[in-house]
């Protein structure tokens, strides 16, 4: 197995978690079978108790773990489906050290950073080695900077495991920021120099250097960081700010031909990548030749990265249809104070995206009987599900005080409610639905045309509440149709309203199955109706 090492210098959001996503990119173009994870230094044992305005979304994979959005960015620029072995972070390092101390695992030593903190990161190298015997190389990202006082047991650990391994089979690749200072009109390299200095402090000594620059990056300036930082002039690579899509980062760091750079730092047989699918996708994303308007109304909405998958997904599914998507951010509760006639006004389509908490849920409430009323393409999606339930059940049954038990406990109508066994669970994890499910689709739904005829499906969960089945009859007699629940508990996965040019709304995350040139089936239909909605 080969690993490389993804660490980051000078300051945060430098874009490390693309830089490591793009190499991925281009060394599966290159034939190789890749796997990329992220440590994480902080001592949350997973973001799944993050606030979104801390964090950004919450990104669930098929196991059910609650990750880091760059987890979002590894799925999404390579084929790979991964697991809870690919994300670590201080929290869970210290609980499993904590847990084997309590256990007497430790055979009375006294328990310390260096070795049992260190092995314990070490260790989970060595897992994620075995659970993926098939790859060739394990790309890892650490999070946060170098220099960082949380940040140092990890980067001690990677400098142990790679005595362990052999230096042959470990690249180190630091990212780091060229800024320019503009009243002396020059790019300087000291931080970047800097931050090198204090990673071979200890003893990690950086194979190639990605320098995030918004300029070109000259010859002298090569040299002179190559020089300083002690590595080949070649090893130092430019990564650009992107003009448009961040589709386009593995291009950009194709020009200094990174993946052969790694490739021959570990001694890797593998092809010259044939990257004309990807370029021919960034080329669709960069030249669209329709255009569509889609609302989506949320509570996190001037926040980017609350919502990255599903900006994402519906980016791909754009691309798909040659239509450029112009995103308009609506806080839930602008509609709450003026209507959504007035907030929304014309648009291609409306989506509801997931969420907690009662805060701006009646305006989500409103956007949906906006979408239903006038025929505006609907997509909900977990929260926005039970938005649109709670929207038919009174505005279309009549039940007038139909609400969810998550916002109003009381409510005589809980048509979104617990399920049973989950009352009175209180452990923030243990209650909820998370991960992959295995759902059937009702053959005659636009769902089913969507997802291509199959009667079964798979998709991410992560959620407490539910669709009420006492309420099923009553809605499904008014008009709604179910076109899903799943094969277990026969829980609602999808409701569609089949008198209505798109309206659908799933209990689950299809945002984190899209993929370049492969968009999730229900985005796909979604942004064609918005599309076809003059
Ligand atoms: N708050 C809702 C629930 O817990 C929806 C969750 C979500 O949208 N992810 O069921």
């Amino acid at each position: 197995m080969k690993y490389i090492f993804v660490t980051g210098g000078v300051v945060s959001s430098l874009g490390k978690g693309l830089a490591a996503a793009s190499i991925g990119t281009l060394l599966e173009h290159r034939g190789l079978k890749v796997q990329i994870q992220k440590f994480d230094p902080y001592l949350n044992v997973d973001p799944g108790t993050m606030s979104p305005y801390q964090h950004g979304e919450v990104y669930v994979l098929d196991d059910g773990a609650e990750t880091d959005l760059d987890l979002g960015h590894y799925e999404r620029f390579t084929h790979g489906n991964f697991s809870q072995v690919n994300s670590l972070s201080s929290g869970q390092v210290f609980e499993n050290v904590i847990k084997n101390e309590r256990a007497g695992k430790y055979l009375g030593a006294t328990v310390q950073f260096i070795p049992h903190v260190t092995d314990e990161i070490k260790a989970r190298l060595q897992l994620a080695t075995e659970s993926n015997p098939e790859a060739d190389v394990i790309i890892t990202e650490i999070g946060g900077t170098v220099g960082d006082i949380e940040g140092h047991l990890f980067l001690e650990a990677l400098r142990q495991f790679a005595l362990d391994v052999g230096k042959e089979n470990v690249c180190f690749i630091h990212v780091t920021l060229l800024p320019m200072v503009r009243a002396a009109g020059e790019i300087k390299t000291k931080p970047t120099q800097q931050s090198v200095a204090k990673l071979r402090e200890i003893g990690i000594q950086p194979d190639i250097i990605i320098c995030r620059t918004e300029h070109d990056l000259d010859d002298d300036n090569r040299r002179k960081i190559a020089m300083f930082c002690n590595v080949q002039k070649d090893h130092v690579v430019a990564f650009r700010d992107v003009e448009n899509t961040i589709y386009e980062c593995p291009l950009d760091l194709r020009k200094d031909k990174i993946d052969r750079l790694v490739s021959d730092v570990l001694n890797l047989k593998s092809e010259t990548p044939d990257l004309s699918r990807w370029e021919n996708f960034v080329h669709r994303l960069v030249h669209p030749s329709q255009k569509t308007t889609i609302a989506v109304v949320g509570k996190y909405i001037e926040l980017n990265d609350a919502y990255k998958s599903i900006y994402e997904s519906l980016t791909i599914a754009g691309a798909e249809h040659d239509t450029a998507i112009e995103v308009i951010k609506i806080d839930a509760e602008d509609i709450e104070q003026h209507g959504a006639e007035k907030i929304i006004g014309k648009i291609g389509g409306i989506l509801v995206p997931g969420g907690f908490g009662e805060r701006g849920t009646e305006g989500k409430i409103l956007a949906a009987q906006y979408a239903r009323e006038n025929k505006i393409p609907y997509f909900g999606i977990c929260l926005g599900m039970q938005i649109a339930t709670i929207e038919f059940a009174r505005n279309v049954c009549g039940i007038t005080e139909a609400n969810s038990t998550e916002f109003a406990k009381e409510t005589p109508h809980p048509v979104i409610s617990l399920q049973e066994e989950q009352q009175g669970i209180t452990d923030m994890g243990a209650s909820m639905r998370l991960g992959s499910c295995e759902s059937s689709l009702l053959p005659g739904t636009k769902s089913y045309e969507l997802y291509g005829q199959t009667t079964t499906i798979h998709e991410r969960h992560r959620h407490r509440w539910e669709f009420n089945p006492a309420y099923r009859e009553q809605l499904e007699a008014a008009g709604l149709t179910i076109a899903s629940v799943s094969k277990d508990e026969g829980l609602v996965e999808i409701i569609e309203i089949p008198d209505h040019p798109f309206f659908i709304a799933a209990q689950f995350h299809p945002e984190f199955k899209s993929k370049p040139n492969s968009p999730h089936p229900i985005f796909s239909g979604f942004v064609k109706a918005s599309l076809e909605n003059k």
